[in-house]
């Protein structure tokens, strides 16, 4: 199976127009990851037709089971470090969720913060005055 980049602006319609990343023996599915010697990928597209698939590079993968990833604005898969920016689309919390790239189970929390934002509405009292600079003393 021939593989190729989904990385940069992909053709997703001719995968054969993607940077080629090589071949491989086996032949994944959608989702499985592929580790090579150029690095660590995760198929995105098949075109079994041509036996080819387009793969995203992953660039950190992690395969430790309950290792967290703390404190980012979307959710981010500890697994392949995909980042789901639809977010905000999710429930709050959630165990059974899955890696829209890789395919991970992942259970996450949403962080609710608290912010204000402040408009000036009415003036405070401001006098002008002229201040002498010789204090006078009354006897
Ligand atoms: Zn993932």
């Amino acid at each position: 199976m021939k593989l190729y980049s989904l990385d940069n602006n992909p053709d997703y319609e001719s995968l054969s127009n993607n940077p080629y990343i090589g071949e491989i023996e086996e032949s994944a599915a959608t989702y499985e990851i592929i580790r090579t010697i150029k690095g660590d990928f995760v198929i995105g597209v098949l075109d079994e037709k041509n036996d080819c698939a387009g793969a995203h590079e992953i660039k950190e993968l992690n395969l430790e089971i309950g290792k967290e990833e703390i404190y980012k604005h979307n959710i981010t898969c500890p697994c392949c470090g995909y980042e789901d920016r639809d977010s905000w689309e999710c429930e709050d919390s959630n165990d059974e969720y899955e890696c829209g790239q890789c395919g991970a189970t992942i259970e996450y929390e949403r962080i609710v913060t608290v912010e204000y934002s402040s408009e000036l509405v009415k003036l405070p009292s401001i006098i002008n005055a002229e201040l002498k600079d010789k204090e006078v003393r009354e006897n």
